[in-house]
């Protein structure tokens, strides 16, 4: 975004990107919500060849002012925050948080409620009606409104003249694994979220009652993984040879939605029907950035809306057939390219 609109949206999204923390962080304070929030991220290089990149977002972060939040580790000083010797370096940032997404969603959405939002759950919107006074159109009945915002991301086809070809699924898959007792306080002394920076990442932390939670191996082709466990144990045994043989308790998979050129897309529809979607795969704290610029728009207050609004996405042709296959490709290039690196 800065580089085609320029040094002040760049400032504007750099400001803006701890916006959505602070919004979780008074909200789970006001409302009291218990979603195991804490401070606490590695950004870790997973060859050396990552450390110079690693270097630079430190400077600036550093530059912008987060000298007392952030450090660049080398490979000894990774080793005595993870009892793994995998990585070459890595960021550690104490501004940034971790969560239980699902707790958070549900304390936000009862907090709502309190305030006199209504929710209604297995009501699937079928269609949206444009007009005046708009309507959603659900199996079991039909909604009135005033205006409608669309933020279902990935998971639906509605309005598909405008919105087909824009954002497309990545499954990503989870694991838990069984509770690990001391062993958590080894692995991970300091309860930190770790990630590293390759295209296609692991990621994990520690759940409150001591699991491993590790994710990664995201799948391209819009299909859903068969045998999570079995793709994420060698990953999670070479991060940590100690959990060599650990039982794996739970396992999922979800669809995360993708932008080509990672930049949330928001826009709309009809005079009076919205949308934003797409925050591929960072959407906990992205989503209630745009919440919020939404719920401006909505009321009349443009300025953010605008400056989203006016970034150019790239919409593939037959995006539902060719999607996919092109994403996938592309990750692929890239991957293979990283590889090379
Ligand atoms: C495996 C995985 C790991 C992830 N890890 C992280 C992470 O570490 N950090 C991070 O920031 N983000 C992460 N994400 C991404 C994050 O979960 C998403 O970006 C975020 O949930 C998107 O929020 P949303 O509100 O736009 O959409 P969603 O959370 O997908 O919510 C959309 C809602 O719309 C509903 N809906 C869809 N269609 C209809 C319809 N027709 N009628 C009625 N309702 C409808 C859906 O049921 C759903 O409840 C991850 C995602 C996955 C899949």
């Amino acid at each position: 975004m800065g580089r085609s609109l320029g040094t002040e949206v760049d400032d504007f999204i750099w400001n803006l990107r701890w916006r959505g923390h602070r919004i979780i962080q008074q909200r789970v304070e006001k409302y009291a919500i218990a979603c195991d929030l804490k401070h606490g991220h590695l950004h870790a290089a997973y060859k050396p060849s990552h450390l110079p990149g690693l270097r630079a977002d430190y400077e600036e972060a550093v530059r912008r002012g987060m000298g007392d939040e952030v450090s660049l580790l080398d490979r000894a000083q990774v080793r005595g925050l993870l009892e793994s010797d995998l990585y070459h370096g890595a960021i550690k940032n104490t501004r940034n948080l971790h969560l239980h997404p699902l707790n958070l969603c549900i304390g936000e959405a009862r907090a709502a409620e309190s305030l006199g939002a209504l929710i209604f759950e297995h009501s699937q919107v079928l269609e949206i009606v444009h007009g005046e006074r708009p309507a959603v159109i659900t199996a079991q009945g039909r909604i009135d409104a005033k205006q409608v915002l669309l933020a279902g991301d990935v998971y639906h086809k509605l309005e598909p003249k405008k919105l087909k070809g824009k954002i497309f699924p990545a499954m990503g898959g989870i694991v838990t694994t069984e509770p690990l007792g001391d062993l958590a306080k080894r692995l991970n002394p300091e309860d930190l979220a770790v990630y590293d920076c390759r295209f296609v990442l692991d990621y994990y932390r520690m759940t409150a009652d001591g699991r491993l939670l590790f994710g990664g191996g995201a799948n391209y082709s819009g299909k859903d993984s068969r045998d999570i466990a079995g793709e994420l144990r060698p990953c999670i045994e070479r991060t940590f040879p100690a959990l060599k043989g650990v039982a794996i308790d739970f396992q999922w998979s979800c669809a995360m939605g993708i932008v080509i050129n990672r930049i949330p897309q928001l826009g709309k529809l009809s005079d009076n029907v919205w949308y934003c979607q797409g925050y591929s795969g960072h959407g906990v704290a992205t989503s209630h950035i745009m919440g919020e610029i939404m719920a401006e728009a909505l009321t009349g207050h443009l300025g953010h809306y605008d400056t989203f609004a006016a970034c150019r996405h790239i919409r593939v042709p037959f995006g539902d057939q060719l999607g996919n296959p092109m994403l996938a490709a592309g990750m692929w290039y890239y991957q293979m390219l990283e590889k090379l690196r």
